[in-house]
């Protein structure tokens, strides 16, 4: 694992480049070059858990899954807004839908986008924040499945599509910091089932916590729900305009 200070530098150079990334853009747009195409970005929202699986707990019975459910609708309510993206929700109500289920039905739809909404636990009287993660194959197990196929494995679907998905993570973070009065804990690459099976750039954001009475509260105000939705849209209208200019970072063969 690494030191926390190289982490730490290591999200500062993230940050700088986003924020670079970000005046170019702004200047592009500023001339008039900042167009983007006409090509739908078909964006899969996935609220964790659902049905019996209801996640993490916080006081007076709210539970993640509810949580996560409002955040998912109150985001495709304002990626719907944007005309070239199409949002699709993973889960739309109270079901029970496993993560292959979720992987394949994003996968199956031909979705370009995926996040994954998530809530964090905390045991202690320090915020939780919101952490961003993506799979990247550092952190992958060793898979059972050999790869000298033609056929990409199902566990290795997300694999030419990690660095794409490490830059919309980053992108979510400088917006959400520039958006909510909360910390970031990084952009962290974890080995994240759903993930690391979806042929399409794909983060899990972990966005506070039931446990911590300030946050629970901040996360049931519709208000907040919609800023948060806001942040994650302009992330992902940054993203695409990056994209289509051929900006983010080119894949390599390891990280
Ligand atoms: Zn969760």
């Amino acid at each position: 694992m690494e030191s926390k200070a190289k982490s730490k530098d290591c999200r500062n150079v993230n940050l700088l480049l986003i924020g670079l990334l970000s005046a170019f853009l702004c200047f592009q747009q500023s001339v008039g070059l900042g167009q983007t195409s006409d090509k739908v970005l078909k964006v899969m929202v996935d609220a964790g858990h659902g049905g019996e699986d209801i996640g993490s707990k916080g006081s007076r019975g709210v539970s993640e899954k509810d949580i996560t459910l409002a955040l998912a609708k109150k985001l495709v309510q304002v990626l719907e807004t944007v005309e070239t993206i199409s949002p699709e929700l993973v889960r739309e109500d109270d079901s029970s839908i496993s993560l292959d289920q979720r992987a394949g039905l994003a996968n199956h739809n031909h979705g370009d986008l995926l996040v994954s909404l998530h809530l964090g636990t905390t045991f202690t009287p320090v915020p939780t924040g919101f952490t961003i993660y993506y799979w990247s194959p550092t952190t992958a197990a060793p898979t059972a499945t050999p790869s000298s196929s033609t056929v990409r494995p199902w566990d290795q679907e997300q694999e030419p599509y990690w660095e794409k998905s490490r830059m919309l993570a980053s992108l979510m973070q400088e917006e959400l910091l520039w958006s909510i009065p909360w910390a970031s804990g990084g952009v962290l690459p974890a080995d994240i089932y759903l993930l690391r099976r979806v042929r399409m750039p794909a983060v899990m954001l972990e966005l506070g916590s039931l446990n911590h009475s300030e946050e629970a509260a901040q996360l049931q105000k519709p208000e907040f729900q919609e800023t948060v939705a806001k942040a994650i849209t302009q992330a992902i209208i940054k993203y695409r305009s990056l994209d289509e200019k051929g900006l983010l970072l080119p894949q390599t063969k390891s990280q």
